[in-house]
């Protein structure tokens, strides 16, 4: 296979991890024969300081052409002023736009030797094996009008919660065809006794699972699956959920895994590459760590993971994918933790440490 992956390192940690995953791929390639190249690009606040945008068009041409795009992370303080007329986080949004990223899936599945890392207690976090299907461009966060006006001599601020039932009719389906795949479990999580919104989403889950007789659905509440992702963890196997509910639930379910470090996710459209599959965008969850960036201390198995569901998803390399998670899982078996990983007196690697005993395994 020969392959082209846009890479966007960042901001902050972003590219510190990035240069971990892409250290892992020339052994993936040379142990599976591939070609890989890979192209930088800016985006986030990197851009907007070179550039005045935090989406060059020379990136979103890049990876409109890309088989998929690796990124890392985007922000920091020094481009934080609420009165800037552009942030970083902007260039987030519209790549995932222009790509027409729709479902965002974060699989979280402790590792066994992790648990004690876990605020929660050991026990709760047996079994725990959960992919969040996460709507990722509709609902309030693309919504108009989002305006601040004045009413009565008084600011007001208004956002629009949105959905159409094509867009809640193709996430479901990727959430049903992934939880096919798994345990055969979709819970659809929503808000359906305050919101309008919410129960057009649930009636459009309702008729997607008819074709799923295969797959139990349940509806769970936002509030209640806030609480059960805590009791009851290991009862989940695929959520499906609105881009709001989606980003919050996810943080919550990242710390089931230890660290936010840990975590990947691919971002999934109907666009297809070259080789038929989705051209998607893969990052790790957690954002640019500005209080950690510089020391090269950061977690870099987060964007590896991602890089492994880039080889899953986008190169439909399933083997490979296995062996990076593999190599990953491997490195936390024999004990190694980065400092966020780390339990007290315990002696940690740093991310080319780390990144090198993954490597190790891939050989
Ligand atoms: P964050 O995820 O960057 O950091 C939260 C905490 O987790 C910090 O203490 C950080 O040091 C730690 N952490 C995160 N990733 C880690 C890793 N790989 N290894 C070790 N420790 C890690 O969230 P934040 O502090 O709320 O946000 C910082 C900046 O990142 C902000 O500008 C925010 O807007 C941005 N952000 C970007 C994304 C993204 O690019 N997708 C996502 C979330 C936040």
């Amino acid at each position: 296979m020969e392959a082209r992956i846009v890479v966007l390192p960042g901001d902050g940690i972003g590219p510190e991890v990035v240069a971990a995953a892409l250290a892992v791929l020339p052994a993936v390639a040379a142990r599976y024969g591939h070609t890989f190249e890979t192209e930088e690009h800016l985006i986030g606040g990197g851009a907007i300081d070179a550039c005045g945008t935090a989406l060059p068009d020379e990136t979103r041409r890049a990876c409109l052409q890309a088989d998929a795009v690796l990124l890392g992370a985007v922000g920091g303080p020094q481009w934080d002023d609420p009165a800037a007329p552009v942030r970083p986080e902007q260039g987030l949004l519209a790549i995932r736009q222009a790509m027409g990223l729709f479902a965002n899936l974060r699989p979280v599945r402790p590792h066994p030797d992790l648990l004690a890392a876990s605020p929660l207690r050991p026990e709760r976090l047996q079994g725990v094996d959960l992919l969040v299907v996460r709507e990722l461009t509709g609902g309030i966060y693309f919504g108009t009008p989002r305006e601040r006006r004045t009413v009565n001599g008084e600011i007001q601020a208004v956002d629009t919660l949105v959905y159409s039932q094509s867009e809640i009719r193709r996430v479901s389906h990727v959430a049903f065809q992934a939880a096919r795949q798994r345990r055969g479990k979709v819970t659809s999580v929503d808000k359906a006794n305050v919101l309008e919104s919410s129960r057009l989403w649930r009636q459009t889950v309702n008729e997607v699972a008819a074709e799923y007789p295969g797959v139990v659905l349940e509806h769970v509440l936002v509030d209640a699956a806030a609480m059960h992702l805590l009791t009851r963890p290991a009862s989940f196997d695929v959520i499906v959920t609105e881009n709001m509910f989606g980003d919050i639930l996810t943080d919550e379910a990242s710390v089931l895994a230890g660290s936010m470090g840990n975590l990947p996710s691919a971002s999934l459209g109907e666009t297809r590459n070259r080789h038929g599959f989705p051209r998607g965008l893969y990052e790790p969850i957690h954002g640019s760590a500005p209080d950690i960036a510089g020391r090269g201390i950061a977690n870099p198995i987060g964007t590896i993971l991602s890089l492994a569901l880039l080889l899953r998803h986008s190169l439909g390399l399933e083997g490979e994918a296995r062996a990076v998670e593999a190599a990953v899982a491997q490195t936390l078996a024999a004990g190694y933790r980065t400092a966020d990983l780390a339990a007290n007196g315990q002696k940690p690697l740093n991310t080319q440490e780390i990144e090198a005993v993954i490597v190790s395994h891939l050989g």
